[in-house]
């Protein structure tokens, strides 16, 4: 499992070649991982074999950063700007069904209900293709210009307890950089939605931000047949909401940034002819600019309070951000193209459309310049737009992504050091 000895006999490769050679590697340590995942926040197998392969590698991993993370300085033998390039470690609760003679078949409990845990998002990928990285350039630090931090994130999903600080933000705030100040940070994902081969990335915002809202309505209960009597809070709830989707349609410049708001529960009474005390809607808002999320959640909070008063209800709403938009530093990402075509191949490189998702690389993108692109993971043969989705039970991840993925992290961070820092 450990990886080659750092220096001496390791010959210095091109980054397709670095990828190309460590195949069989990545297999193993992705399969490995993919057999055994853990949930965010109990990465701890997960982070004792990093933390074990950077050791081996001559570096010196910071463990136990944010509960589980791991995070390793190199610095290369030449002076260069400084990288910061992450990895997400942590599974989902999905219960495998890929068939797969390395599928999971671990069980855990989440939020109170036991669950079945899988890589249903190809972390195990990300920490493979990392470790591959962080081989390949120890293995060229006497000419390599600068530093590169290697950083292993937990929690990339969200806590089990939505009030909990988790992942990338929590791993700023427990002083990530206090001693370290990249010039520029680097994250991948595996994507079910290109083909193998693909790399696709968007100068600008990519991923939209997350917010996880909560909408109380208090009334006043009553019998179902005399509703004069009460306050009805599932009525003011459906007007809120139906409010909520005309703002959207009729408030929003939907032509300069789109905006999602979904609710995901709607939560009221238990009989059918008493009207409840109370209705709890619950749901989450995607958007792609922060002074735009800033707005809708403004005039979220208006319609919610002014249909509460116009029914003599009130409403109370609270909206928990779990990642900022993911926005690619445009000058940054128009540099690295290059590099992106070099690894995959120009034909290869997609220019991706707005995606709803999110992803909490967004705090490190929101600290410095980021640059965050995606890595085909569907085989040839199979449709994209039909394949199952990250996140899914059945998400089936071609391995070639593995090399793939590495090559295009090499030679984006080869590219970028040996550049100098703009
Ligand atoms: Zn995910
Ligand atoms: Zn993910």
């Amino acid at each position: 499992m450990a990886g080659m000895a750092a220096g001496a006999q390791a010959e210095v490769l091109p980054a397709t070649a670095s990828a190309q050679a460590a195949q069989a590697q990545l297999q193993a340590w992705r399969r490995d991982l993919h057999q055994h995942p853990e949930l965010g926040g109990q990465e701890t197998r997960t982070a004792a074999i990093v933390a074990g392969h950077l050791r081996a590698l001559g570096l010196t991993p910071r463990t136990g950063i944010a509960g589980t993370g791991v995070a390793a300085v190199l610095k290369g033998g030449k002076p260069g700007p400084r990288l910061l390039i992450r990895a997400d470690m942590d599974a989902l609760p999905v219960a495998e069904e890929t068939g797969l003679p390395f599928a999971s078949t671990v069980r855990s409990s989440y939020r109170g209900q036991p669950v079945g845990v899988m890589h249903a998002c190809g972390h195990d990928a990300h920490v493979a293709i990392l470790m591959g990285v962080a081989q390949a350039l120890v293995a060229r630090k006497d000419t390599l210009p600068g530093e590169v931090m290697f950083v292993f994130q937990p929690s990339e999903e969200g806590p089990a307890d939505p009030n909990e600080d988790f992942g990338a933000h929590r791993m700023l705030a427990e002083g990530l950089l206090n001693d370290f100040k990249p010039d520029a940070a680097f994250g991948l994902h595996v994507w079910a939605g290109l083909q193998v081969g693909q790399v696709g990335y968007k100068a600008g915002p990519l991923l939209a931000s997350a917010d996880e809202w909560l909408l109380t309505i208090d009334g006043k209960q009553t019998h179902g047949s005399r509703p004069w009597e009460g306050v009805d809070p599932i009525t003011v709830g459906a007007q809120v909401l139906l409010g909520t989707q005309s703002m959207i349609a009729r408030q929003i410049n939907i032509a300069q940034t789109p905006v999602v708001l979904t609710a995901g529960q709607f939560n009221s009474g238990v009989r059918f002819n008493i009207i409840p005390d109370q209705a709890n809607l619950v749901g989450t808002l995607r958007t792609f600019d922060p002074a735009v999320r800033e707005d809708v959640i403004a005039r979220f909070d208006r319609i919610a309070s002014d249909y509460a008063h116009a029914a003599g209800a009130t409403a109370t709403l609270k909206v928990i951000n779990q990642a900022p938009a993911t926005i690619n530093d445009v000058a940054l990402a128009q540099r690295l193209r290059p590099a992106l075509e070099r690894a995959a191949g120009a034909a290869n490189v997609v220019d991706m459309p707005l995606q709803t998702i999110a992803e909490d690389f967004s705090h490190f993108a929101n600290t410095v310049p980021g640059f965050y692109f995606l890595v085909g993971a569907t085989s040839e043969g199979i449709d994209p737009a039909k394949a199952p989705a990250n996140h899914s039970p059945k998400f089936l991840l071609d391995e070639a992504a593995l090399v793939n993925g590495m090559a295009a992290m090499l030679q984006v961070t080869t590219e970028f050091l040996e550049a100098g820092a703009h």
